[in-house]
């Protein structure tokens, strides 16, 4: 196959990162990119729309490639295979997601902690995404994908989901445990799902009451403002909304050897804690950074076998930009996912 070369696609590109009011973002018309050996061409078919793709946008996270492509959580079809590349066919359906290379060889990578790889690459932020017709990824970094879940349905699992999943694994929940969720948009209400059907008891701490009400639809045992107290002391908690000032308050929210973790890629400054109050009788404090294959694979294992769902907002692939606004706005529920229209291409 001669992709790339002569082709060309219609692409979002970071132009210059701002806040996404101002539309730092522009849909161009690029080259189709080229396979590289290892690699696979991806007909991209959706996109999830992620948190981290508006702090690449905003300039929170400072893009690793100017005019880089957004987008990593990507359910596409194979389009061509690089060299090299004998374990997938030309329409296979693949997920694509946020880590996208790891040396495999540094201590981490060794000690199956390839999420902390010094040497690791993303999806979205190093290199081009999934806020276009096509995308590209190394095989080894492909996730196969359900066959009985549709594409919309799927593409927030691979991120949102599967850092949730991180998250929770984090939160070290012991059995039948109570957890707190700190934010309850994409990631939180597939990690919800995933703790009730473990049976956990889940509490859910968020502005808006369409949020809450999604929270208790999924079978939380209560939903309040974010700053409450929860009706119980909580054995683990997630903080996902990217405020450091919740931090205190789901640390005195903990009970005696509680857990906290921080799924966030950014937070805003943590006040200073009170040690009395907030972190003794062995309370943690732990980050979440990125995710391992392993991780991935798992929780999407987990995903079909618990029939995790998505809340979905659906976007068409030109409105990317209207997404990441709604999104930093508040202006839905569950995840958008954005959706490239019938290809012509191919
Ligand atoms: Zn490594
Ligand atoms: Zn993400």
């Amino acid at each position: 196959m001669t992709a790339g070369s002569s082709r060309t696609m219609q692409a979002w590109v970071v132009c210059q990162p701002g806040p996404i009011e101002t539309s730092p973002l522009s849909y161009q018309e690029k080259p189709v990119p080229s396979p590289a050996r290892g690699e696979l061409l991806v007909r991209v078919l959706t996109c999830g729309v992620c948190r981290t793709d508006l702090h690449v946008s905003e300039g929170d996270l400072p893009v690793h490639r100017e005019h880089v492509t957004p987008g990593h959580q990507v359910v596409g079809a194979v389009a061509a295979l690089g060299d090299g590349v004998t374990d997938y066919a030309v329409g296979d359906r693949v997920g694509v997601a946020w880590l996208r290379h790891t040396d495999g060889t540094c201590a981490y990578c060794r000690r199956g902690n390839e999420n902390l790889c010094p040497n690791s690459l993303y999806t979205g932020w190093d290199v081009d995404g999934g806020y276009a017709e096509y995308t590209t990824v190394p095989a080894a970094f492909a996730y196969r994908l359900p066959a009985d879940v549709a594409d919309v349905e799927l593409a927030p699992l691979l991120c949102a989901g599967i850092i949730g999943y991180r998250a929770l694994l984090r939160a070290s929940l012991p059995e039948h445990g109570r957890l707190g969720l700190y934010g309850f948009g994409d990631s939180a209400h597939l990690c919800a799902q995933v703790a009730l059907a473990q049976g956990a008891t889940v509490h859910a701490l968020t502005r808006g009451e369409a949020a809450q009400r999604l929270a208790l639809e999924l079978g939380a045992t209560s939903a309040r403002g974010a700053y409450d107290s929860p009706p119980e002391p909580l054995d683990s908690a997630i903080l996902f909304a990217p405020v450091g000032d919740l931090v205190p308050v789901a640390m005195r929210a903990l009970d005696r050897g509680g857990v906290l973790s921080v799924a966030g890629i950014h937070l805003t400054d943590i006040p200073r804690l009170n040690y009395e109050h907030e972190l003794f009788y062995e309370k943690e404090l732990r980050s979440v950074t990125s995710n391992t294959r392993h991780d991935g694979r798992e929780f999407l294992a987990l995903a079909v076998r618990y029939h995790v769902r998505a809340t979905t907002h659906v976007y068409p692939m030109s409105q990317a930009q209207q997404a990441l606004q709604d999104l930093k706005a508040g202006r839905f529920d569950g995840a958008a996912v954005l959706v490239n229209d019938q290809h012509t291409a191919q």
